[in-house]
Protein backbone atom coordinates (compact mmCIF):
# COMPACT_ATOMS: atom_id res chain seq x y z
CA UNK A 1 0.00 0.00 0.00
CA UNK A 2 1.37 3.20 -0.95
CA UNK A 3 0.23 4.91 1.61
CA UNK A 4 2.30 3.43 4.08
CA UNK A 5 5.55 3.72 2.08
CA UNK A 6 4.88 7.97 1.83
CA UNK A 7 7.26 9.28 4.38
CA UNK A 8 7.31 12.16 5.87
CA UNK A 9 9.77 15.40 4.91
CA UNK A 10 11.20 16.73 7.41
CA UNK A 11 14.23 19.71 7.91
CA UNK A 12 17.63 18.09 8.80
CA UNK A 13 18.66 20.17 12.37
CA UNK A 14 21.92 22.12 11.85
CA UNK A 15 23.65 19.74 13.87
CA UNK A 16 23.07 16.98 11.37
CA UNK A 17 23.49 18.99 8.69
CA UNK A 18 26.89 20.23 10.05
CA UNK A 19 28.55 16.36 10.88
CA UNK A 20 27.53 15.63 7.33
CA UNK A 21 29.87 17.96 5.52
CA UNK A 22 32.39 18.13 7.99
CA UNK A 23 32.93 14.45 6.96
CA UNK A 24 33.11 15.46 2.99
CA UNK A 25 35.62 18.64 3.90
CA UNK A 26 37.54 16.48 6.16
CA UNK A 27 38.07 13.28 4.58
CA UNK A 28 41.59 12.11 6.91
CA UNK A 29 43.97 14.19 9.15
CA UNK A 30 45.82 15.05 6.51
CA UNK A 31 42.74 17.19 5.07
CA UNK A 32 42.60 19.21 8.44
CA UNK A 33 46.05 19.90 8.58
CA UNK A 34 45.95 21.18 5.14
CA UNK A 35 43.34 23.87 6.36
CA UNK A 36 44.99 24.58 9.60
CA UNK A 37 48.53 24.89 7.59
CA UNK A 38 46.73 27.19 5.31
CA UNK A 39 44.96 29.39 7.92
CA UNK A 40 48.48 29.69 9.91
CA UNK A 41 49.90 31.28 6.49
CA UNK A 42 46.63 33.18 5.79
CA UNK A 43 47.49 34.51 9.09
CA UNK A 44 51.29 35.46 7.81
CA UNK A 45 53.35 32.76 10.37
CA UNK A 46 56.78 32.65 9.84
CA UNK A 47 56.97 29.57 11.76
CA UNK A 48 54.40 26.93 11.81
CA UNK A 49 55.24 24.07 13.81
CA UNK A 50 53.43 20.71 13.33
CA UNK A 51 52.75 17.53 16.19
CA UNK A 52 51.26 14.76 15.80
CA UNK A 53 50.22 11.44 17.42
CA UNK A 54 49.07 8.31 15.42
CA UNK A 55 49.11 9.60 12.24
CA UNK A 56 47.27 12.88 13.42
CA UNK A 57 44.12 10.61 14.88
CA UNK A 58 44.94 10.80 18.38
CA UNK A 59 46.82 14.12 17.92
CA UNK A 60 47.01 17.45 15.18
CA UNK A 61 48.51 20.09 16.58
CA UNK A 62 49.52 23.19 15.04
CA UNK A 63 51.56 26.08 16.33
CA UNK A 64 52.08 29.13 14.92
CA UNK A 65 53.44 32.85 15.26
CA UNK A 66 50.84 34.59 13.41
CA UNK A 67 48.68 37.76 13.57
CA UNK A 68 46.06 35.16 16.46
CA UNK A 69 42.52 35.37 16.66
CA UNK A 70 40.46 38.31 18.52
CA UNK A 71 39.25 37.51 22.23
CA UNK A 72 36.16 39.16 20.59
CA UNK A 73 36.27 36.72 17.54
CA UNK A 74 36.43 33.38 19.91
CA UNK A 75 32.88 32.87 20.42
CA UNK A 76 31.71 32.55 16.50
CA UNK A 77 35.63 31.43 14.90
CA UNK A 78 34.47 27.39 14.99
CA UNK A 79 30.60 28.09 13.67
CA UNK A 80 30.29 27.31 10.39
CA UNK A 81 30.44 29.72 7.50
CA UNK A 82 32.32 32.05 10.19
CA UNK A 83 35.14 34.16 8.46
CA UNK A 84 37.26 37.33 8.00
CA UNK A 85 38.52 36.48 4.59
CA UNK A 86 35.27 37.31 2.46
CA UNK A 87 32.21 38.94 2.17
CA UNK A 88 30.51 39.52 -0.82
CA UNK A 89 30.23 36.45 -3.47
CA UNK A 90 32.37 38.64 -5.69
CA UNK A 91 35.45 38.68 -3.85
CA UNK A 92 36.27 35.03 -4.56
CA UNK A 93 36.90 36.29 -8.06
CA UNK A 94 40.06 38.01 -6.43
CA UNK A 95 40.78 36.34 -3.54
CA UNK A 96 44.12 35.93 -2.48
CA UNK A 97 43.95 33.98 0.87
CA UNK A 98 44.09 30.47 1.16
CA UNK A 99 40.43 30.25 3.61
CA UNK A 100 37.05 31.50 2.24
CA UNK A 101 34.28 29.30 3.54
CA UNK A 102 34.48 29.38 6.53
CA UNK A 103 33.81 26.22 7.05
CA UNK A 104 37.32 24.31 8.29
CA UNK A 105 37.51 25.18 11.91
CA UNK A 106 33.72 24.20 12.60
CA UNK A 107 34.18 21.11 10.46
CA UNK A 108 37.13 19.81 12.50
CA UNK A 109 35.10 20.73 15.95
CA UNK A 110 32.18 18.90 15.28
CA UNK A 111 34.30 15.61 14.48
CA UNK A 112 36.91 15.92 17.10
CA UNK A 113 38.01 17.55 20.42
CA UNK A 114 39.36 20.80 19.34
CA UNK A 115 41.13 23.45 21.80
CA UNK A 116 42.74 26.62 20.64
CA UNK A 117 45.04 29.65 22.50
CA UNK A 118 45.56 32.88 20.55
CA UNK A 119 47.42 35.88 21.35
CA UNK A 120 47.39 38.68 18.94
CA UNK A 121 49.90 41.83 19.27
CA UNK A 122 48.31 44.23 21.22
CA UNK A 123 46.61 41.96 23.80
CA UNK A 124 48.08 41.76 26.86
CA UNK A 125 47.53 38.40 27.30
CA UNK A 126 46.62 35.02 25.45
CA UNK A 127 42.85 33.15 25.62
CA UNK A 128 42.56 29.80 25.51
CA UNK A 129 38.88 27.96 24.98
CA UNK A 130 37.61 24.51 23.86
CA UNK A 131 34.95 23.94 21.27
CA UNK A 132 32.09 21.57 20.62
CA UNK A 133 29.92 21.31 16.83
CA UNK A 134 31.34 24.53 16.46
CA UNK A 135 29.84 26.65 19.91
CA UNK A 136 32.24 27.39 23.13
CA UNK A 137 31.79 24.57 25.59
CA UNK A 138 33.80 23.85 29.17
CA UNK A 139 37.26 22.34 29.26
CA UNK A 140 35.44 21.03 32.90
CA UNK A 141 31.84 20.14 33.23
CA UNK A 142 32.52 22.54 36.39
CA UNK A 143 33.97 25.08 34.01
CA UNK A 144 32.53 28.16 32.43
CA UNK A 145 32.72 28.02 28.05
CA UNK A 146 34.18 31.27 28.14
CA UNK A 147 37.75 32.00 26.78
CA UNK A 148 40.24 31.89 29.84
CA UNK A 149 42.85 34.45 30.22
CA UNK A 150 46.23 32.71 29.78
CA UNK A 151 50.23 33.64 29.56
CA UNK A 152 51.00 33.10 25.68
CA UNK A 153 53.51 34.56 22.70
CA UNK A 154 51.87 36.36 19.93
CA UNK A 155 49.84 33.41 17.51
CA UNK A 156 47.67 30.84 17.71
CA UNK A 157 48.00 26.84 18.87
CA UNK A 158 45.36 24.96 17.28
CA UNK A 159 44.43 21.36 19.23
CA UNK A 160 42.49 18.38 17.61
CA UNK A 161 42.42 15.83 19.54
CA UNK A 162 40.49 11.76 18.90
CA UNK A 163 39.89 12.88 14.86
CA UNK A 164 36.39 11.20 13.63
CA UNK A 165 35.90 9.79 17.09
CA UNK A 166 31.90 10.02 16.89
CA UNK A 167 32.27 8.99 12.90
CA UNK A 168 33.20 5.05 14.10
CA UNK A 169 33.46 3.96 10.57
CA UNK A 170 35.71 6.64 9.60
CA UNK A 171 37.64 5.83 12.43
CA UNK A 172 37.30 2.48 11.15
CA UNK A 173 38.72 2.71 7.47
CA UNK A 174 41.69 5.27 8.93
CA UNK A 175 43.11 2.33 11.63
CA UNK A 176 46.70 2.41 9.40
CA UNK A 177 48.22 4.80 11.52
CA UNK A 178 51.24 4.73 9.42
CA UNK A 179 49.54 5.52 6.08
CA UNK A 180 47.62 8.74 7.36
CA UNK A 181 51.26 9.61 9.57
CA UNK A 182 53.31 9.49 5.61
CA UNK A 183 50.60 11.46 4.25
CA UNK A 184 51.12 14.02 6.88
CA UNK A 185 54.82 14.12 6.27
CA UNK A 186 54.32 14.57 2.10
CA UNK A 187 51.66 17.12 2.71
CA UNK A 188 53.99 19.33 5.22
CA UNK A 189 57.32 18.68 2.78
CA UNK A 190 55.07 20.11 0.03
CA UNK A 191 54.12 23.00 1.85
CA UNK A 192 57.80 23.19 3.18
CA UNK A 193 58.78 23.66 -0.73
CA UNK A 194 56.06 26.47 -1.86
CA UNK A 195 56.85 28.21 1.29
CA UNK A 196 60.30 27.95 1.08
CA UNK A 197 60.85 31.43 3.27
CA UNK A 198 59.49 30.48 6.42
CA UNK A 199 60.06 27.35 8.57
CA UNK A 200 57.99 24.46 9.00
CA UNK A 201 58.92 21.81 11.69
CA UNK A 202 56.95 18.18 12.03
CA UNK A 203 57.56 16.39 14.75
CA UNK A 204 56.24 13.31 15.75
CA UNK A 205 54.60 14.00 19.45
CA UNK A 206 57.37 12.57 22.39
CA UNK A 207 60.41 12.65 19.44
CA UNK A 208 62.81 15.20 19.88
CA UNK A 209 64.29 15.12 16.91
CA UNK A 210 61.66 16.60 13.71
CA UNK A 211 61.20 15.01 10.68
CA UNK A 212 61.03 18.10 8.64
CA UNK A 213 62.66 21.06 9.49
CA UNK A 214 62.67 23.86 7.37
CA UNK A 215 64.56 27.08 8.72
CA UNK A 216 62.63 29.38 6.69
CA UNK A 217 64.64 32.18 4.12
CA UNK A 218 65.51 29.51 1.49
CA UNK A 219 64.81 29.07 -2.12
CA UNK A 220 62.17 26.21 -3.43
CA UNK A 221 65.39 24.38 -4.93
CA UNK A 222 67.41 24.55 -1.41
CA UNK A 223 64.27 23.39 0.20
CA UNK A 224 63.84 20.69 -2.67
CA UNK A 225 67.58 19.52 -1.33
CA UNK A 226 66.94 19.41 1.95
CA UNK A 227 64.19 17.08 1.94
CA UNK A 228 64.69 15.21 -1.19
CA UNK A 229 68.55 15.05 -1.12
CA UNK A 230 70.96 16.83 -3.35
CA UNK A 231 70.81 13.93 -5.95
CA UNK A 232 67.45 15.28 -6.97
CA UNK A 233 68.36 19.03 -6.35
CA UNK A 234 71.36 19.12 -8.51
CA UNK A 235 69.88 17.94 -11.17
CA UNK A 236 66.58 20.29 -11.36
CA UNK A 237 66.26 22.81 -13.83
CA UNK A 238 65.08 26.18 -13.41
CA UNK A 239 62.53 27.08 -15.80
CA UNK A 240 59.61 30.48 -16.05
CA UNK A 241 57.05 31.54 -18.45
CA UNK A 242 55.17 34.87 -18.68
CA UNK A 243 52.17 35.15 -20.63
CA UNK A 244 50.66 37.88 -20.98
CA UNK A 245 48.18 36.65 -23.24
CA UNK A 246 46.72 33.82 -20.86
CA UNK A 247 47.30 35.83 -17.97
CA UNK A 248 49.64 33.39 -15.97
CA UNK A 249 53.21 33.15 -14.44
CA UNK A 250 54.82 29.64 -14.40
CA UNK A 251 58.52 29.16 -12.26
CA UNK A 252 59.26 25.53 -11.93
CA UNK A 253 62.19 22.85 -11.03
CA UNK A 254 61.89 19.95 -13.80
CA UNK A 255 64.49 17.00 -13.14
CA UNK A 256 66.68 17.24 -15.97
CA UNK A 257 67.23 13.95 -18.03
CA UNK A 258 70.44 12.64 -15.79
CA UNK A 259 67.82 12.04 -13.03
CA UNK A 260 64.80 9.31 -12.93
CA UNK A 261 62.98 8.04 -10.19
CA UNK A 262 60.52 5.05 -10.16
CA UNK A 263 57.33 7.10 -9.89
CA UNK A 264 56.76 10.68 -10.78
CA UNK A 265 57.08 13.45 -8.20
CA UNK A 266 54.56 15.96 -9.10
CA UNK A 267 53.61 18.64 -7.06
CA UNK A 268 51.58 21.61 -8.18
CA UNK A 269 50.49 24.42 -6.67
CA UNK A 270 48.34 27.24 -8.25
CA UNK A 271 48.14 30.49 -7.07
CA UNK A 272 49.89 29.07 -4.01
CA UNK A 273 47.20 26.23 -3.32
CA UNK A 274 48.46 22.86 -3.02
CA UNK A 275 45.98 21.01 -6.49
CA UNK A 276 46.02 17.75 -8.25
CA UNK A 277 46.00 18.38 -12.00
CA UNK A 278 46.04 14.98 -14.22
CA UNK A 279 46.05 16.05 -17.01
CA UNK A 280 49.19 18.67 -16.64
CA UNK A 281 51.35 15.51 -15.56
CA UNK A 282 50.62 12.93 -17.90
CA UNK A 283 51.23 16.13 -20.56
CA UNK A 284 54.64 16.52 -18.80
CA UNK A 285 55.17 12.95 -18.51
CA UNK A 286 54.42 11.91 -21.58
CA UNK A 287 57.31 14.50 -22.88
CA UNK A 288 59.42 13.05 -19.97
CA UNK A 289 59.10 9.14 -21.84
CA UNK A 290 60.81 10.84 -24.80
CA UNK A 291 63.82 11.47 -23.00
CA UNK A 292 63.73 9.16 -20.02
CA UNK A 293 64.40 5.19 -19.56
CA UNK A 294 61.83 3.03 -20.01
CA UNK A 295 60.11 2.63 -16.88
CA UNK A 296 61.45 5.51 -14.96
CA UNK A 297 59.95 8.98 -14.00
CA UNK A 298 61.01 12.70 -13.28
CA UNK A 299 60.81 14.98 -10.57
CA UNK A 300 58.48 18.42 -10.99
CA UNK A 301 57.63 21.04 -9.13
CA UNK A 302 55.24 23.99 -10.50
CA UNK A 303 53.84 27.09 -8.78
CA UNK A 304 51.65 28.37 -10.87
CA UNK A 305 50.51 31.91 -10.11
CA UNK A 306 47.24 32.66 -12.78
CA UNK A 307 44.88 35.67 -12.82
CA UNK A 308 42.35 35.33 -9.91
CA UNK A 309 39.82 36.14 -12.47
CA UNK A 310 40.41 33.10 -14.30
CA UNK A 311 40.59 30.71 -11.76
CA UNK A 312 37.42 29.01 -9.92
CA UNK A 313 38.71 27.60 -6.84
CA UNK A 314 35.23 26.84 -5.02
CA UNK A 315 34.62 23.35 -6.92
CA UNK A 316 35.37 21.09 -4.46
CA UNK A 317 34.85 21.24 -0.42
CA UNK A 318 38.82 19.96 -0.15
CA UNK A 319 40.03 23.19 -2.58
CA UNK A 320 42.07 20.01 -4.10
CA UNK A 321 41.07 20.75 -7.50
CA UNK A 322 40.74 24.02 -9.59
CA UNK A 323 39.31 25.34 -12.83
CA UNK A 324 41.78 27.17 -14.56
CA UNK A 325 40.55 29.41 -18.01
CA UNK A 326 43.11 28.37 -20.50
CA UNK A 327 44.22 25.73 -19.22
CA UNK A 328 44.87 23.47 -22.20
CA UNK A 329 46.90 26.86 -23.56
CA UNK A 330 48.79 26.68 -20.54
CA UNK A 331 49.77 22.90 -20.38
CA UNK A 332 50.96 23.24 -24.26
CA UNK A 333 53.31 25.98 -23.45
CA UNK A 334 54.40 24.89 -20.76
CA UNK A 335 55.06 21.13 -21.87
CA UNK A 336 56.71 23.01 -24.97
CA UNK A 337 59.38 24.42 -22.97
CA UNK A 338 60.01 21.62 -20.87
CA UNK A 339 60.41 19.82 -24.06
CA UNK A 340 63.00 22.13 -25.53
CA UNK A 341 64.75 22.26 -22.15
CA UNK A 342 65.24 18.58 -22.19
CA UNK A 343 66.54 18.25 -25.77
CA UNK A 344 68.92 20.88 -25.27
CA UNK A 345 70.59 19.16 -22.36
CA UNK A 346 70.47 15.73 -24.01
CA UNK A 347 72.41 17.06 -27.11
CA UNK A 348 74.88 18.62 -24.46
CA UNK A 349 74.90 14.80 -22.83
CA UNK A 350 75.39 13.23 -25.94
CA UNK A 351 77.92 15.84 -27.13
CA UNK A 352 79.58 15.57 -24.12
CA UNK A 353 80.23 12.05 -24.25
CA UNK A 354 81.30 11.86 -27.49
CA UNK A 355 84.29 14.00 -27.08
P1 LIG B 1 38.41 30.31 6.55
O1 LIG B 1 39.88 30.03 6.57
O2 LIG B 1 37.74 29.78 5.31
O3 LIG B 1 38.08 31.73 6.86
P2 LIG B 1 38.37 28.63 8.89
O4 LIG B 1 37.28 27.85 9.54
O5 LIG B 1 39.55 27.89 8.40
O6 LIG B 1 37.71 29.45 7.71
O7 LIG B 1 38.84 29.76 9.90
C1 LIG B 1 37.88 30.69 10.39
C2 LIG B 1 38.53 31.99 10.79
O8 LIG B 1 39.36 31.76 11.94
C3 LIG B 1 39.49 32.55 9.76
O9 LIG B 1 38.81 33.37 8.81
C4 LIG B 1 40.46 33.35 10.62
O10 LIG B 1 39.96 34.64 10.87
C5 LIG B 1 40.49 32.60 11.93
N1 LIG B 1 41.69 31.72 12.07
C6 LIG B 1 41.74 30.38 11.94
N2 LIG B 1 42.99 29.89 12.17
C7 LIG B 1 43.76 30.96 12.44
C8 LIG B 1 45.16 31.13 12.77
N3 LIG B 1 46.01 30.10 12.83
N4 LIG B 1 45.59 32.40 13.02
C9 LIG B 1 44.74 33.46 12.95
N5 LIG B 1 43.42 33.36 12.65
C10 LIG B 1 42.92 32.13 12.40
MG1 LIG C 1 40.76 28.17 6.64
Amino acid sequence: NDKANTKKIHKLSQDVISKISAGEVIQRPSNALKEMIENSLDAGSTIVTITVKEGGMKLLQIQDNGSGIRLEDLEIVCERFTTSKLTKFEDLRKIQSFGFRGEALSSISHISHLKLQTKTADSACGYRACYVDGRLSPANPSDSAQPKPCASVNGTTITVEDLFFNIPSRKKIMKNTQEEHTRVVNLIKKYAINNSSISLILKKHGETTPEVHTPGGLSPRDVITLIYGADVGKELKEISIVSERFEFDMTGYFSSTNYNCKKTMFILFVNNRLVESKSLKTGLEQIYSKYLPKGTHPFIFIRLLVHPRNIDVNIHPTKSEVKILHEDSIIGLIQKKVEEELSVSLTSKTFTTQT
